[in-house]
């Protein structure tokens, strides 16, 4: 806790300093995403606003083209020829009625013929008085000077009688050299706006002069794209034109110039300025007219487009940063749980060195305690012990007297009978102080093969005069091939301590037997020996059952038991992997039971 107090400012700091990293990547990408989906759907409007243009212009051309050969046929028609030459109203009206009829058939919005002075002489319309050009003088208008300086003219204008809007084209009418009329038709182009119109495109043709006369839009019509300059709006007021005095200015604007001619505008949409739109406005010229058309592309969808591309971006790098955090946590998590269990594994191993290094302790412990158990032992038998080495002592003592009485009569047979007595004592005792060395030996266990038998053997070798004295009856079973893995000092040492507690627990019985066992009993993981040591003695209290094994449990008084045989037998048991358990016997006394693999 206490070492990654200094470290938590600095990792906030790198994790501030990633995210604003983050940020800035992020709003860069955007950018630049905005910028070139911007700069895609401006040229793919650019592209297609090429293509209407190329559309709008043969439109435009289809339907004036249409009629240019008419004047001229008109100019040459010899009625017409004849009514200029010579006016007579039976002349007017027949030349009224052709240009009726021809009218009618081209689809042409009129047909006309002025004299020289520009004085209608005949027209298609003539029959509506209304409409009539007859009798009005037309020679203010460009198409009629044009046709009078060059032979031919065209014109767009609003009709000065009609009022209607139109495309007028003139050709000369000359007898010889002399010129003595101009023959006009003119055209609506209503028409082909309307169908612009219906196509919901924006577009617009301008004249000359920078005003709209054509467009898809009604209320850009007959307005000035920028403001007119004074010599211009004079000339018009002169031509009647448009036939009206104010042309506003639509209130276009000029953005940048796009590398491909196109340029960004912005126009006022249905009166307040506030309402401006951008658009990208494209041009073509119609040299042969003088005009220009005009196509606006609406840019709210490139707009549109560009903001989806910035923010798919942004959504992109989002994901993939909040992929490249999960990676790197789950990477994070990865390596504190190595780190975990690198510590958990250098722990296991301490504490496992450490286990080794008490057990060690307490084998040592254990070593010294059996040692101890030992001597006490001896310690406590050390009376019986006294006993049992000075009855042969005595015995010798008598034989050697007597023995030296028969050498004096040279009773030699009697003589080698004595010493052969008196050898036997010594043997005895020399077994018996051998048992005794071997028993008291300190030394570490072994494991071995141990024949029971032998084991028990000395055992009661050991506790021989006692178990006379008390006149403690042994029937003891055991087959000589009954061999079990151990030690064999220290399983002699259990059955010293398992023999010596049933005579102290005999002391006080009128009967006095020790029944001495041992059965084989097969197991799946190897055989073993059941060796089994019962007496008739008090028998084992039920209170006392569970604290038998501990160290330093005993009932005997005060110098007589320490309390550590059982406990001390049941650790060396254990140790060769047998068991050592008390049981009390149904006519009486105790059993002690133990079982011990057997030796192969
Ligand atoms: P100690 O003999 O020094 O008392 P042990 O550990 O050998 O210590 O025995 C513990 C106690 O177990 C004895 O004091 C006794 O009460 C009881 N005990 C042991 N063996 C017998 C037996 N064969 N019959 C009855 N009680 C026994």
């Amino acid at each position: 806790m206490v070492d990654t107090v200094p470290f938590r400012p600095l990792r906030r700091r790198r994790m501030a300093i990633l995210v604003a990293a983050l940020a800035a990547v992020t709003a860069m990408a955007c950018w630049g995403a905005y910028r070139w989906a911007e700069a895609e759907a401006r040229a793919a409007l650019t592209l297609n606003g090429d293509q209407r243009l190329g559309l709008y212009a043969s439109s435009i051309r289809n339907a004036v083209g249409r009629y240019d050969y008419l004047p001229f046929l008109v100019a040459r028609d010899h009625e017409v020829l004849d009514l200029l030459d010579a006016p007579s109203d039976q002349r007017r009206d027949a030349v009224n009625r052709r240009l009726e009829t021809a009218n009618a058939a081209a689809g042409s919005a009129a047909l006309y013929v002025v004299d020289r002075k520009g004085l209608a002489l005949a027209s298609s319309n003539w029959a509506d008085p209304a409409q009539s050009f007859v009798g009005h003088t037309y020679d203010f208008r460009p198409y009629f000077r044009q046709a009078v300086e060059t032979g031919s003219g065209r014109y767009f204008g609003i009709g000065v009688t009609t009022g209607l809007p139109g495309y007028f084209l003139s050709h000369a009418v000359r007898q010889g050299e002399a010129l003595t009329g101009v023959a006009v038709v003119k055209i609506d182009l209503e028409t082909v706006q309307r169908d612009w119109a219906a196509g919901g495109e924006r577009v617009l043709v301008t004249d000359e002069n920078g005003i709209v006369f054509l467009s898809s839009h009604a209320e850009w019509k007959y307005r000035a794209l920028r403001p007119l300059p004074d010599a211009v709006t004079a000339r018009l007021s002169q031509t009647r034109q448009y036939d009206r005095s104010d042309l506003p200015p639509l209130g276009l604007r000029d953005g940048p110039l796009m590398e491909n001619g196109a340029r960004l505008v912005s126009l006022p949409i249905s009166g307040p300025e506030a309402n401006r739109r951008a658009f990208l406005m494209q041009e073509l010229a119609l040299p042969e007219f003088g005009w220009t058309i005009r196509f606006l592309s609406d840019l709210e969808p490139v707009k549109a487009q560009a903001a989806g591309a910035a923010i798919l971006t942004a959504m992109g790098i989002l994901l993939l940063a909040a992929a490249a955090a999960l990676g790197w946590q789950r990477r994070q998590t990865l390596r504190l749980q190595r780190e975990a269990r690198v510590t958990l594994e250098r722990r296991v191993e301490e504490r496992t060195a450490e286990l080794v290094t008490a057990n060690r302790i307490l084998r040592d412990a254990q070593e010294e305690l059996v040692q101890a158990g030992k001597l006490a032992a001896l310690g406590q038998m050390s009376a019986a012990l006294a006993h049992e080495i000075n009855q042969p002592l005595a015995a010798i003592r008598t034989f050697v007297a007597s023995t030296r009485l028969l050498a004096e009569r040279g009773e030699t047979a009697m003589v080698r009978d004595n010493l052969a007595m008196i050898g036997d004592l010594a043997e005895r005792m020399a077994l018996l102080s051998g048992h005794l060395k071997e028993f008291a030996r300190k030394g570490p266990a072994r494991v071995e093969a141990v024949p029971v038998a032998r084991a028990m053997d000395r055992a009661l070798a050991l506790l021989a005069s006692r178990l006379r004295e008390e006149e403690v009856q042994v029937d003891r079973s055991i087959p000589p091939d009954a061999r079990v893995r151990g030690d064999a000092v220290r399983l002699e040492q259990v059955f010293v301590n398992l023999l010596r507690n049933a005579a102290d627990a005999m002391e006080g019985s009128g009967d006095r037997r020790l029944t001495l066992t041992a059965t084989r009993n097969a197991a799946p993981n190897g055989d073993n020996w059941e060796i089994r040591i019962r007496d008739t003695g008090t028998g084992i209290a039920e209170a006392h059952q569970f604290q038998l094994f501990d160290p330093f449990f005993t009932t005997k008084e005060v110098g007589q038991g320490l309390g550590l045989g059982l406990s001390l037998s049941y650790g060396i048991v254990r140790d060769f992997g047998g068991t050592l358990r008390a049981e009390n016997n149904p006519e009486g006394g105790a059993c002690f039971v133990v079982q011990l693999p057997e030796a192969q």
